[in-house]
């Protein structure tokens, strides 16, 4: 059975693919709030070609992200035809969702329907004001509300609300999202925020930290620490009287490079290694010339060898990525 293994022994079994990099929030951290799309879609049989192909060299997890992936119409038809994948166990991929929810209300059952088991929700504040204020998009957070109970109803589960905290700006939301989690029954986990905006406004300063988020969330009730799988992301906490969990991602103040276990597609069918890769690979560009599934087997398994060790946030020298959050797909 196929593995695809990195020369740091790394297992790669989980993809991302983003199936746009348009968005319909302008958030005001990732977004200059003026360029729309600057890379290319691809027909979803594209992106299933490859995904197939990814699943049969050992990939058991699949996550559709963007932009936002909820604008590409298809979607269902699109988780549809992944769910009927098969990886070498004869599993199904696990299928999940990156959305920032705002078109998730009407949808969420029929992509449960389809074969989506989870789905993760974005939101930077618990208050109609201040989300406004972050996505630059009026009255989205009761649509997002919405997306939020309509997936638990529709049974994805669990239901995950990634936070990203900057500071002097939402990191007074910390306790309010506790209550959130406990409320909504739904996980929330705190992402420290990583140099990768198309403003270019991130400093070290700016990072609401692991240590932080737990001392603040503390002051409002106390947290355990609960186990983490190794190539999990995010350290988990719950609540002490056993109601609710947070979880909290660090990849600045806690990097867990040496676990990943991650590569991505791009909108336009390029293959990343890293967040923070400085080139990509063209495996759309193969398929366009005609190569044969075993070719782009091995030109994956060749790219995935030279994935790189690991990121440099906040050291000297550090080069950003080639391309911005919302165009590689978060
Ligand atoms: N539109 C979808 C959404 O909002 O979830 C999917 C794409 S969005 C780029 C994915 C996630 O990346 C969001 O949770 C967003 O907050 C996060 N994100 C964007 N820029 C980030 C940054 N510089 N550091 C950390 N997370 C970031």
């Amino acid at each position: 059975m196929l593995n695809l293994t990195d020369n740091f022994g790394r297992s790669i079994h989980d993809l991302r693919i983003s199936i746009t990099d348009r968005c319909n929030y302008k958030c005001v951290y990732c977004r200059t709030g003026t360029n729309g799309a600057a890379y290319a879609e691809l027909p979803f049989e594209d992106y299933l070609r490859m995904a197939r192909i990814l699943v049969g060299l050992g990939i058991t997890k699949i996550r559709l992200t963007g932009g936002e992936p909820l604008l590409r119409k298809g979607i269902v038809e699109f988780v549809r035809d992944l769910a009927k994948l098969r990886t070498a166990h004869g599993k199904k991929p696990e299928i999940a969702l990156t959305t920032n929810g705002h078109l998730l209300a009407e949808i969420a059952q029929p992509l449960k329907d389809a074969g989506l088991d989870r789905v993760t929700i974005s939101m930077d504040a618990v208050d109609p004001e201040r989300f406004a204020r972050i996505t630059r998009v009026p009255n989205g957070y009761e649509s997002v509300l919405a997306g939020v109970r309509a997936s638990r109803k529709a049974g994805l589960d669990p239901v995950k609300i990634n936070c990203v905290l900057l500071r002097g700006f939402n990191e007074d939301q910390i306790a309010n999202f506790g209550k959130f989690a406990r409320e909504e029954q739904v996980v929330v986990r705190f992402i420290e925020f990583m140099p990768l905006e198309e403003d270019r406004v991130w400093t070290p300063e700016i990072v609401v930290t692991l240590d932080e988020i737990l001392s603040r969330m503390s002051e409002y009730l106390p947290l355990e620490e609960i186990a983490h799988e190794r190539s999990e992301t995010a350290r988990r906490y719950r609540f002490s009287d056993g109601v609710g969990e947070i979880g909290i991602i660090a990849p600045v103040s806690h990097p867990f490079c040496g676990h990943c276990s991650r590569i991505r597609i791009t909108s336009d069918g390029k293959l990343r290694t890293c967040l923070f890769s400085v080139w990509d690979h063209d495996l759309h560009e193969l398929m366009r010339r005609g190569a044969t599934d075993d070719k782009l087997a091995e030109f994956i398994v060749k790219v995935v060898e030279k994935k790189e060790e690991r990121h440099h946030i906040g050291e000297p020298g550090f080069v950003p990525a080639s391309r911005t959050m919302v165009h590689i797909g978060g």
